[in-house]
């Protein structure tokens, strides 16, 4: 890319994300809609070489059921070369219908391979933002650069880590779940989310508007395309497949509440309308391709699940992790995706999904505990993902999770303990964007954890995102932090960088 192309393109990310970060300066907890169609701001996502999917959703009073009429909308979209919108290469009009919210998904085709692109919508008078996307490149490539988040519990504090991305110079977000959180209010919070717990569709619809109606979350959004995946949240705090979390309802209820989750989910985000679900189900997991340079196959650790065998808190292993039909993943999931990491023939083979895969030995109190929910709780299905791994050789793994509100850099090998094994691959896991609140200094708390897992390179509980630049040769992932969250405005560091060699597994602190 030219010089004067890039710097015309940074302008365009300052263009884009300057509007929405301004209007956040003295958020408080719920901003009026001020009754404007496009409140929800737009949004794109799924980048082929060809094509992206553009999203938005029309919501007049986005907080209590969007305020549309019962009836079909037209929505006019226009895609043009240009980011004052005077070179419309692609346009169209969509439908957008009452029972998907009035929610539009539109695959857009017919576009050149990794370039910007910029659209806007039209409906009832109003006119969007413009938002800013990138299809996929096509062939050869040699950089990429993307940045990874995950868990934006609202109450717990401001989307100051969004502002920070939107003025990035990336070319993909990719979000690992936790995108709502399900809980009821509380008082006492930097933002209030509204009394009860989400359950039923109107609910986690009026949950979606009130996060997406965050300016900081919505500039990310206009700046970049994102590859979405979901984790607990987005229906319940640790349930598994068709399971609650404390087995209070019943599995067919629950499928009920799984429905509404998933549609509203579906409705909010810039899915493919190929991932609109069918009642309770709803295929996520997915691949895609960047050049001949990475792969990033996104996983669903949620909806095939097994209960977790041994419980879903920190607790001594069990022997039914280890049973063989424990699965993360499902069986056909499972399959699509050793099938595909055998034939992946990209510079970087990557998972983008949610709970941590690496080993995560807890000593407490003079017992050793893992956290059951994720990876070490299924450890039978573990060793099938990291033995298939080891037995095709494939030495360029980079496994991407989010969930546990804290960084973790670390190795994976097919059994942890021992060291002399070679090296699979490397695990990269983000931070929160605000659960937890405001977080703490990497000196203190579960820093005796990663001198217990030798594998573990790294620990840190501030928030922030993990921003990736890959190149044929290199892996390099830095972990951006800021210190506090529970007010606005807070500045963004690097805490730490790490390289991975091609060819060379493990990682090393640059
Ligand atoms: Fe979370
Ligand atoms: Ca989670």
């Amino acid at each position: 890319m030219s010089d004067p192309t890039r710097r015309r393109m940074l302008g365009q990310v300052a263009a884009v994300s300057a509007l929405p970060i301004l209007a956040a300066c003295g958020t408080t907890a719920v901003r009026p809609s001020d009754g404007r169609v496009f409140s929800l701001g737009v949004a794109s996502g799924e980048p082929l070489p060809d094509g992206i999917v553009i999203w938005t959703r029309l919501a007049r009073d986005p907080l209590n059921g969007g305020g549309m009429p019962n009836t079909p909308l037209k929505v006019r979209w226009e895609v043009s070369a240009d980011e004052n919108m005077t070179e419309v290469v692609r346009s169209g009009v969509a439908t957008a219908r009452p029972e998907f919210a009035h929610a539009i998904h539109v695959p857009v085709h017919g576009l050149q391979p990794h370039r910007w692109y910029w659209y806007r919508f039209h409906a009832q008078g109003e006119t969007s933002t413009v938002g800013r996307t990138r299809t996929a490149a096509a062939g050869g490539l040699d950089r990429f650069r993307f940045a990874f988040a995950s868990c934006q519990h609202y109450e717990m504090g401001f989307y100051t880590a969004y502002e920070h991305m939107a003025r990035e110079d990336l070319d993909l977000v990719v979000h690992l779940g936790d995108y709502i959180y399900e809980y009821g209010g509380k008082f006492g919070r930097p933002r209030q989310h509204d009394a009860f717990e989400t359950t039923t569709l109107d609910e986690y619809r009026n949950r979606y508007a009130l996060y997406k109606m965050d300016p900081a979350l919505q500039a990310a959004h206009a700046a970049f395309p994102w590859l979405v995946a979901w984790d607990d949240h987005e229906v319940q705090n640790n349930y598994a497949n068709d399971r609650d979390q404390r087995g209070e309802t019943s599995p067919k209820m629950f499928r009920q509440r799984r429905a509404a989750a998933y549609q509203a989910y579906y409705e909010h985000m810039p899915l493919r309308p190929a991932a609109q679900p069918r009642g309770a189900d709803m295929q996520l997991y997915r691949r895609y391709e960047f050049g001949n340079l990475l792969t990033l196959n996104m996983l669903d650790t949620r909806q095939y699940r097994t209960d977790q065998p041994c419980g879903d808190k920190k607790r001594p292993l069990c022997d039914a992790a280890l049973a063989p039909d424990a699965t993360m993943l499902g069986l056909t999931q499972e399959r699509w995706l050793h099938d595909g990491l055998s034939r992946d023939r990209a510079a970087w083979s990557v998972l983008g999904q949610q709970v941590p895969l690496m080993e995560r030995e807890i000593h407490r109190h003079g017992e050793v505990l893992f956290d059951m929910d994720k990876w070490d709780g299924y450890v039978a299905a573990r060793n099938r993902l990291l033995g298939h791994v080891a037995d095709i050789g494939k030495r360029n793994l980079i496994v991407l999770s989010g969930d546990v509100h804290a960084a973790w850099v670390g190795d994976l090998r097919q059994d942890f303990k021992k060291a002399y094994l070679p090296v699979l691959g490397t695990e990269f896991i983000c931070t929160s964007i605000s659960s937890k609140g405001d977080g703490w200094d990497s000196k203190k708390g579960p820093r005796r954890i990663v001198d217990m897992n030798p594998h573990m390179r790294f620990y840190n509980g501030r928030r922030g995102y993990t921003r990736c630049e890959v190149s044929p040769r290199q892996w390099r992932a830095d972990y951006r932090t800021v210190p506090y969250v529970t007010r606005p405005g807070a500045p963004v560091k690097t805490e730490a960088t790490f390289v991975v060699a091609r060819g060379r597994p493990g990682v090393e602190i640059a």
